[in-house]
């Protein structure tokens, strides 16, 4: 894995034009971007401090869409920081070499906490995102959609000095591979929160879509009505609401049968999705095609041979 040199870190740029444009600057006189308008502080539900020594990976994704309008909205504030403001000596450093010897630098702890001294409050969430922690899901976006001040720390290098971890409330992993930096795992998941905050989307749409009720989401169609020789199911053109609420949760289940089984082994079905399952599983076993005869009765070798 590569390090990261200790480089200098220009402040972030003002997005003049995005929905974030008035983001001001934090409690820690550090850079402040993708914030929301301070003037709708009391509409306010989740407030978010990222620490990072890379801002502007943040301006776009966080200024754009969903999260650009929660913000706009006044339904939380983000706030991101350069690590470096609190970085040691002349240089501003954050990492050091790692003790024992070994490939890459390591972040130091020190930055870091008097970070956390400045931001924390009683109602604080600390995140750490790690390759080793807890794999973040819907379940766990929707938790911390819930909560009032979550705080993302975003390492680099070959990672953090492991008394970090004893700073983190949450270690969480966005999946197994390795990225460079905390910042991608970081936009997941603020991402994945912001859209889950009352008022950012259609509650109608968070409340069917994908592992929400542990399921993966319906197969859904739009114009034109054929394609490429494909049709639209005729029950979505019926105008039978309750065909079309049966069909959606019958192909939920079908989906996540064949696809992630596994998540059906960790929930209790209804007494209707049981009856869809059952016919669900009849028909993938009337789809498989018989065995080959060959197969079906093979020949047995004897002893002898
Ligand atoms: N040496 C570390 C290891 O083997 O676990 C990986 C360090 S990685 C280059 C730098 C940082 O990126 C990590 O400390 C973590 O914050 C973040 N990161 C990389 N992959 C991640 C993942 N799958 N989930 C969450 N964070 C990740």
């Amino acid at each position: 894995m590569n390090s990261e040199p200790d480089s200098k870190i220009e402040p972030t740029p003002a997005e003049s034009e995005s929905p974030s444009a008035e983001a001001g600057s934090s409690a820690s006189g550090s850079t402040a971007s993708g914030s929301a308008a301070s003037g709708s502080a009391a509409r306010v539900t989740l407030e978010i401090d990222i620490l990072t020594l890379f801002p502007a990976m943040f301006q776009g994704p966080l200024a754009e869409s969903i999260p650009g309008r929660v913000q706009v909205r006044g339904l939380a504030t983000v706030r991101v920081h350069d690590l470096r403001h609190w970085g040691l000596g002349r240089h501003k450093s954050v990492d050091d070499y790692t003790y024992g010897g070994g490939a890459g630098m390591v972040m130091r702890p020190e930055p870091v906490a008097a970070a956390l001294e400045a931001l924390r409050r009683p109602n604080s969430t600390v995140i750490l995102p790690d390759p080793a922690g807890e794999v973040f899901t819907q379940r766990r976006a929707h938790d911390l959609a819930q909560r009032t001040h979550l705080i993302f720390i975003c390492p680099r290098y070959e990672g953090v000095d492991e008394r970090i971890r004893t700073m983190a409330d949450l270690e969480i992993s966005i999946g197994d591979y390795v990225l460079s930096g905390g910042e991608i795992p970081t936009l997941t998941m603020v991402d994945a929160i912001l859209r889950l905050l009352p008022g950012a989307i259609d509650a109608e749409s968070t409340a069917e879509e994908s592992f929400t009720d542990g399921l993966l989401e319906y197969p859904q169609y739009t114009r034109p009505p054929v394609f490429d020789g494909a049709t639209v199911p005729a029950v979505l053109t019926s105008g039978h609401h309750e065909a079309v609420r049966r069909w959606r949760l019958k192909e939920s289940l079908r989906r996540t049968v064949q696809r992630r089984p596994e998540l059906l082994a960790a929930r209790k079905p209804s007494r209707e999705e049981s009856k869809l399952l059952s016919e669900v599983w009849a028909e993938e076993a009337a789809a498989v095609a018989p065995l080959p005869a060959a197969l079906a009765d093979p020949p047995v070798a004897s002893d002898s041979e």
